[in-house]
């Protein structure tokens, strides 16, 4: 197999990084070492997230791959990748991983013509940005079991119930929730996903922080909340299906792996330039083995999110669930040894994170504290292995509960 860019591919890869390299100049301090916490622990953070999103819809960049019909272009997969990958490198905001990652699929997949109509062109421009409605306090890995009703009333359904962990519902303008619309109905069946916005009546939202008080998870209760039953996406009762192909867009991130090359690269700079017992890190074998033994799992990583995308060119989705499990469970791992390493190194002064004696600016402790949440969302990753031996292996299906 031939890893090479083509002329053209090359060319495009270009035309990335000189947008991301000269647009990140733009970061608001706030922003910090970006991830979910930049985006929406601050104002100015969110509003950097937005400014990208408009930047990066202005050039059609967050609908390339959707099909004509729905206003895209149906660019090729592997232009989809090199983007994610520039994009994961320079650790840019502006793509919301709901509304573009999981929502827009999610539409075109199973929504009614007016509902692509009029969903996708805002998320197409940057302009809509969502959050995730799924979990509630009983219902995380075994999703199915979740008790949240929309009932039918007329033309509108009313909503009753509670979610949480719903990252970024306090700064998102718009849900896409999992509901159940037949309350005598268990487990997958059922269901359905809408679209409402958070300012609905009936709608409250409750932080949950961070224990230094950042705000970016909520918990989103619902008490009686109307919605329209035009913002019922795909058939009701059907919406189980609809979401476990949502899930997949959710596990299949290509550039978690080059963000790790680029943290990679700052321990390389850290170790070279630091001296520990009279001589530089960079001498010691024992941090030469670790970084090589990171570096290959990162060029390990990103040929899992190749397989993905190869996945998809094949419309072999079985074989993509697969993949995104291997995948996101091997970024999250990844991820992990990575920054327990740094931080390791750095002994105290690696708890720092702001002011002139934080190596790598604090990158490494913050990315420590964050990642151990990596495992648990996006589905934990117990789940993907119990997917990867179901799907993958041909292992007997373990089923949740009787
Ligand atoms: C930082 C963060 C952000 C999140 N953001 C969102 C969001 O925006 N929207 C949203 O809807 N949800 C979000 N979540 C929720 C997330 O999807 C759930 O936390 C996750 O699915 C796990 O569910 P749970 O917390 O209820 O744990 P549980 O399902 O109760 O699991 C507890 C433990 O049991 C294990 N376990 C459970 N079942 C099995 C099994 N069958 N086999 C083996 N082990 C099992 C799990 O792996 C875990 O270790 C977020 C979570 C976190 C931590």
């Amino acid at each position: 197999m031939d890893f090479r860019l083509t002329k053209e591919e090359e060319a495009i890869k270009q035309e990335f990084i000189k947008f991301f390299d000269a647009e990140m100049k733009n970061a608001p301090p706030e922003f910090g070492n970006g991830g979910l916490e930049g985006i929406y622990a601050t104002d100015e953070g969110f509003e950097f997230h937005k400014y990208m999103a408009r930047k990066m819809g202005e050039r059609g960049w967050l609908s390339m791959g959707w099909p004509k019909d729905c206003g895209g272009r149906d660019a090729s997969i592997m232009e989809q990748v090199i983007f994610d990958e520039v994009r994961g490198y320079y650790n840019a905001p502006g793509v919301d991983g709901f509304a573009v990652g999981m929502f827009a699929p999610t539409l075109i997949a199973g929504a009614n013509k007016e509902q692509k109509n009029r969903l996708l062109p805002p998320i197409a421009r940057g302009e809509a940005f969502y959050c995730q409605g799924w979990s509630e306090p009983d219902a995380g890995s075994d999703l199915a079991s979740l008790t949240t009703t929309a009932i039918r009333e007329g033309d509108h359904y009313i909503i009753n119930g509670q979610k949480t962990w719903t990252t970024g519902g306090h700064k998102a303008e718009f849900m896409f929730l999992l509901a159940r619309t037949d309350p005598d109905s268990n487990r997958g069946k059922g269901l359905s996903v809408f679209h409402l916005r958070m300012d609905l009546p009936g709608i409250e939202i409750r932080p949950l922080l961070y224990m230094d008080g950042k705000h970016v998870y909520n918990e989103v209760f619902f008490n009686n909340v109307k919605i329209p039953a035009t913002d019922m996406v795909g058939v009701e009762g059907e919406g189980w299906n609809l979401t476990r192909q949502t899930m997949n867009f959710e596990r299949s991130g290509a550039g978690g792996f080059s963000g790790a090359k680029r943290y990679l690269e700052k321990i390389i700079d850290y170790v070279k330039t630091t001296q520990r017992d009279g001589r530089t890190l960079s001498k010691d074998p024992n941090a030469r083995r670790k970084i090589a033994e990171l570096f290959i799992a990162s060029e390990v990583g990103q040929t899992l999110a190749y397989k993905i995308s190869w996945m998809h060119q094949k419309g072999d989705f079985m074989g993509l669930i697969t993949a995104a499990c291997e995948s996101k469970l091997f970024s999250t791992e990844m991820a992990q040894q990575m920054s327990n390493y740094a931080t390791e190194i750095m002994g105290l002064y690696g708890q720092l994170e702001a002011g002139e004696h934080a190596p790598m600016d604090g990158s490494m402790v913050e990315l420590y504290q964050f990642v151990k949440g990596a495992t648990i969302f996006a589905g934990t990753n117990e789940i993907q292995r119990n997917l990867i031996a179901w799907t993958g292996l041909g292992l007997p299906r373990l089923k949740f509960r009787p």
